[in-house]
């Protein structure tokens, strides 16, 4: 029998190498729901390629065109946040989130109930909403796989140890295009400049906040609810390389390094197959091609992103909801050139302690209406700000 999938975010980064890899294997799935947002000739091609029961696009004026261009197809067309829910509550064996920001969301809960296997990209929902994710997961007995290199890195560090002797998590990170700028120099760079990553080719979202070290601080609060340690566990290291994609060290100090290429659909691949693993064609190592490998400790000065995730975490509650959209909303302001790039994080930082959004965030996570209520009010205020 196929495996019934989904992937939402299908037109990005991470759903086109997803699909990548189906498509080397085509009889072994059965593709139900794609999901993108302006990329509508993508997502058709998409769609008829894969003969998905459903194409959904997030914009409802985009809705004709995804129509006219499934014609003829006999694929149901749908358009908006809720048809993308709806479409994610379609039974599945795996069901991939892939959608950028706090709008993948409701995708990740809605693929949470299917009692497969929900691999997860959108680090966002483990960011805002990290215990209602993983209980609505515990609850349908799903299987949460991390899709982010790094936390598929420290998954399959794991694999049959005793999370009870775990030490410590060192995420890797290559520092960015800016690792060897000043400050001075930081403030004036452009979008176009941020977005160029010197080793993974990702989304343009994730590309600048690579730049800025707001992905790792999201990887940061990620870890923590995905593998439920102490944020003092929690470490970063900046290794240029990205060879090895993290590590977990157990109490008697052994260190277990996940490495190989730095190519999505290894982390992808994995949890596609999981719990086997199957060829990839991804490209092997070649360790006497290589060369050094460096590791060193990032710089909180340059990049108080870092910091300001720790202390997300410390808070607790709707933190993580009022930090990702924060971030969310002061990038959107620097893609726009409304703000300098270093004026992101200086924003998110009184975004998280302004008096007014205090109350908001010291909740503890009861519901999902309650971190939109979050996020709202976080983008709200930096918007009034931007
Ligand atoms: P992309 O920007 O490449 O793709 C985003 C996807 O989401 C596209 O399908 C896009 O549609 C769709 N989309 C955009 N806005 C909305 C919206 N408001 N509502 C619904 N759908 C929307 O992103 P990536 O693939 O790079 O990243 C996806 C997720 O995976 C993110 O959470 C990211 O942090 C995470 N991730 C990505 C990695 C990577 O290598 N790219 C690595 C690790 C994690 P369209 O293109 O049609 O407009
Ligand atoms: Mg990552």
């Amino acid at each position: 029998m196929p495996r019934k999938i989904s992937i939402f975010g299908s037109t990005g980064s991470i759903g086109t190498n997803t699909l990548d890899l189906i498509r080397r294997d085509k009889q072994a799935y059965d593709v139900v729901a794609l999901s993108g947002a302006g990329n509508i000739v993508l997502l058709a091609e998409q769609a008829i390629e894969f003969s998905a029961q459903i194409a959904v696009t997030a914009y409802d004026d985009r809705l004709e065109d995804l129509k006219a261009a499934l014609q003829g197809s006999g694929i149901e067309a749908a358009s908006g946040a809720n048809a993308i829910a709806e479409a994610a509550a379609r039974p599945v064996n795996w069901g991939m989130s892939a959608i950028v920001g706090a709008a993948g969301l409701k995708a990740s809960m809605a693929l949470a109930r299917h009692g497969g296997v929900l691999a997860l990209a959108n680090k966002e929902s483990m960011v805002c909403a990290g215990e209602l994710l993983s209980a609505e997961c515990a609850r349908f007995g799903t299987d949460l796989l991390p899709v982010d290199s790094e936390h598929s890195a420290l998954f399959q560090a794991m694999n049959g140890e005793n999370r009870n002797t775990l030490k410590r998590l060192i995420l890797t990170a290559t520092g960015g295009p800016f690792k060897d700028f000043t400050l001075e120099q930081m403030q004036g760079v452009t979008p176009e400049q941020a977005v160029k990553h010197p080793k993974w080719n990702m989304g343009q979202r994730i590309s600048i906040d690579s730049a800025s070290m707001f992905n790792k601080s999201l990887e940061v609060i990620e870890a923590k609810y995905l593998f439920l340690c102490e944020p003092s566990q929690i470490e970063v290291v900046v290794h240029p390389q990205a060879i090895v994609h993290s590590m977990v060290e157990y109490v008697d100090h052994t260190i277990i390094a996940h490495m190989g290429s730095p190519d999505m659909r290894g982390a992808i691949g994995y949890a596609l197959h999981w719990p086997n693993r199957a060829p990839n064609p991804i490209e092997p190592l070649d360790f006497a091609k290589l060369g050094d490998l460096s590791f060193s400790s990032p710089d909180e000065a340059k990049f108080p992103a870092l910091r300001l995730a720790h202390e997300t975490l410390t808070m607790g509650g709707y933190a993580g909801a009022v930090f990702n959209a924060a971030k969310e909303a002061a990038l959107d302001g620097f893609i726009a050139r409304k703000i300098g790039f270093l004026d992101m994080a200086a924003l998110v930082e009184k975004t998280m302690y302004s008096a007014q959004i205090e109350p908001i965030r010291e909740r503890s996570q009861t519901s999902l209406s309650e971190v939109f209520e979050a996020d709202t009010a976080a983008r709200k205020f930096v918007n009034d700000r931007i």
